[in-house]
């Protein structure tokens, strides 16, 4: 079924929607993670330079503003492209702004606190970026896959996440939240061009093998995450990923939809300026 488009602003070609209406069940499987609407590659890059300077610009003004914040969160499975969507689309961001934290296996004192406790903790203040790689959609997602908690407790995170992500919003966050969705083909590739390359090796794991075996009950836990956590509030884009450019594209430019919608001011300068001598 036609589902209703991604932001207005800068639509150009793109007819598979990044976002659907909450309410409606999300299936991975209805996505083409290789689509690219009639984008090339050479028509991408030069839009995505344009979109990385309007970042850097606007979320100076948001540092300035000092009011609101922003909260980017990554999901996807290994390879996905979370750090490669970070070097890339927020590079032109200066790191006094922006602050990137990557969620891993929980320590022990996390595990001592209930699954936001820490994820409350790194969400942007006032005049800030904050970067999710991964987040606690883990807590739905890898957690419901291994088991390491009882069902009857990752189920009532939904609501709970729901609920948490309404109250950062209320309190002038925008969320922005991106699915890397790539296919099983191209994380083969890029799991062997992992090993093949000695500046990448670094970044396999032979746990990461163990995952891919679990594909299809990951792509069920990504489904119901996608589907009962896709709100007004944050709704979730589903990114295809299976071109790196075409994620890039896709992300910066609703990044930069949405930080020209919070339109950040800088704030008045002090009155009497006109009349100040340096001596
Ligand atoms: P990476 O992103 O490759 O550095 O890997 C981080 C690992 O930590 C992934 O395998 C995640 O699934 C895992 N991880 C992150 N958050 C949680 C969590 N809340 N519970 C269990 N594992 C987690
Ligand atoms: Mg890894």
């Amino acid at each position: 079924p036609p589902l209703a488009t991604a932001g207005p602003i800068f639509r150009t070609t793109m007819t598979q929607p990044l976002t659907v209406p909450p309410g409606q069940k999300i299936r991975l499987a209805d996505f083409d993670p290789r689509y690219c609407g009639e984008w090339t590659k050479a028509q991408a890059e030069p839009e995505i330079e344009k979109h990385v300077s309007a970042l850097s610009e606007l979320t100076y003004r948001l540092y300035a503003e000092d009011r609101r914040s922003l909260l980017i969160v990554l999901q996807g499975i290994d390879t996905a492209g979370k750090d490669g969507t970070i070097r890339t689309v927020m590079r032109g961001v200066n790191p006094q702004v922006c602050r990137v934290t990557s969620f891993k296996q929980p320590s022990a004192e996390e595990l001592d606190h209930d699954f936001l406790w820490r994820i409350h903790k790194a969400v942007p203040g006032r005049g800030e970026v904050g970067i999710f790689n991964r987040s606690h959609y883990e807590d739905v997602i890898v957690v419901r896959v291994h088991e390491l908690v009882p069902e009857k407790i990752w189920k009532r995170r939904y609501d709970v996440i729901n609920v948490f992500e309404e109250m950062l919003v209320e309190s002038g966050t925008t969320i922005l939240k991106f699915f890397l969705h790539i296919s099983r083909e191209e994380q083969k590739e890029r799991l062997m061009a992992r090993l093949a390359d000695p500046t990448k090796r670094w970044k396999f794991s032979k746990n990461d093998l163990l995952e891919r075996k679990r594909w299809d009950e990951y792509d069920r836990a990504f489904d119901d995450a996608l589907t009962y956590c896709n709100t007004e509030a944050a709704p979730w884009h589903i990114v295809p990923a299976d071109r790196k450019w075409y994620r890039n594209l896709a992300i910066s430019r609703t990044i930069h939809e949405a930080l020209a919608k919070i339109d950040p001011q800088f704030p008045p300068a002090e009155e009497g300026l006109e009349e100040v001598l340096i001596d």
